[in-house]
């Protein structure tokens, strides 16, 4: 059942899964080590999460793949009944830079945690992910930096994808267990609906946009997604743009047809102090904030604004309390949630092109206005969460002990 807004290509959708259905457009929490960091199952189901993202890189090596099968599978481990969707590593493994080989077969690499050698190939990611039992795996991919890649690089990894695609196809045996596609092509129209007119060929249960939400800028992501969205004109599966988390940007992408979201970016920054409210963003840390009665937003329905005020979790923050964590990012998921609820009603009511103005007036977040608080420093901006971290590092590689930094999700 989809809806499709008569003004532009947004959807409304459900995507049925196993543990439950999926309301389309919305955006995944990531639970990138089993756990929305900071946040329990209960949090998450009050803050209207309908399906989590974990990672497969970071399980498999901690604490195994093996391991939680043997206790249960992803859902029981975690305590999380509603869906889940891994990732197939193909991210994490590329990101790791200089610790990381890739060949025709898969990519070689060293575990950030240990130094350990380990091969992934596309029948061993879709190994990992049929033994960690989410309702949603993703077929193995080799991304690239879209912004700065050699031309020629992006259609090597675009074709090595394809093949991969089809090896992730032919090695899952799941029945139970969805399986997405991923079309790259970098930021080059012609190369992005090459890839997803292949993708779309491919008996695979929805489509994903790769290797965006990188170093591009949004304009060369918005020229990407409708090339690969003109190339899926027609095709009823659901679409999910990888990494990102910034609400302008989501709007921008649900506009052109995107279904589904994920990033660590909500999460990552409330954790910094930053709260995203109706028609900006403040940061907590800040001192202006310590003798406010009100909430964070007082539009916000989420568990800390009904019961806190500003000025409690200003405190919180300064005296690194680890309750502040918890609440910011259930309050920066809540205001994601709650937006994509917004989103999805327009859709479904046909208003999404005149209702469009208020939901980016009030999206809050990177791109909208610092709410008095311009005595912050800026935060980073939200790209260059693809950037290689170990660039420079090598940590493991040259046998120093200390602990590589984790690459996280998107
Ligand atoms: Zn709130």
């Amino acid at each position: 059942m989809l809806t499709v807004d008569p003004a532009s290509r947004a959807r409304a959708g459900i995507l049925h899964l196993p543990h439950g259905d999926v309301q389309t457009p919305d955006f995944m929490p990531v639970g990138t080590n089993a756990t929305v960091k900071a946040l329990d199952p209960d949090d998450l189901r009050a803050l209207g999460a309908q399906i989590i993202l974990s990672n497969t890189y970071h399980l498999y090596l901690r604490p195994g793949h093996e391991r939680i099968a043997r206790l249960g599978g992803l859902h029981t481990f975690m305590g999380w009944d509603r869906p889940i969707l891994t990732d197939s590593g193909g991210f994490q493994v590329v990101s790791l830079g200089p610790l990381m080989k890739i060949g025709e077969e898969g990519a070689r690499f060293r575990s950030h945690l240990d130094g350990g050698e380990h091969l992934f190939t596309p029948e061993r990611s879709i190994e990992v992910q049929e033994a960690l039992a989410p309702d949603v795996a993703v077929a193995f991919d080799q991304p690239v930096m879209p912004g700065s890649t050699e031309p020629r690089e992006v259609l090597r990894a675009m074709e090595r994808t394809h093949r991969w695609a089809v090896r992730s196809l032919r090695a899952h045996t799941r029945a139970d267990q969805a399986l997405f596609g991923i079309a790259q092509g970098g930021i080059d129209p012609e190369l992005r609906a090459a890839s997803a007119t292949w993708i779309r060929s491919l008996p695979f249960d929805g489509i994903n946009l790769g290797g965006l939400a990188g170093d591009e800028t949004p304009e060369e992501r918005n020229r990407a997604v409708e090339a690969t969205i003109a190339a899926l004109e027609g095709d009823g599966r659901v679409r999910y743009l990888m990494g990102l988390g910034s609400p302008l940007d989501i709007i921008d992408a649900v506009v052109r047809g995107v279904d589904l979201f994920d990033s660590v970016l909500p999460a990552r920054v409330a954790r910094n102090g930053q709260a995203w409210v109706t028609g900006g963003r403040i940061n907590l840390r800040n001192a202006r904030h310590l003798d406010e009665e009100g909430p964070v937003d007082a539009a916000c329905d989420c568990s800390a604004c009904r019961r806190f005020s500003r000025g409690y979790l200003a405190h919180l923050f300064r005296a690194d309390e680890l309750l502040a964590y918890r609440l910011l990012t259930i309050h920066n998921l809540r205001h994601l949630s709650a937006l994509m609820g917004r989103v999805r009603t327009a859709i479904q009511s046909g208003t999404l092109a005149a209702e469009l103005p208020q939901l980016r007036a009030s999206a809050g977040g990177p791109g909208t206005p610092r709410l008095g608080d311009d005595d912050e420093p800026e935060e980073a901006p939200p790209r260059g969460a693809m950037r290689p971290r170990y660039a420079d590092g090598g940590i493991v590689r040259t046998g120093i002990k200390s602990r590589a930094q984790e690459p996280e999700g998107r």
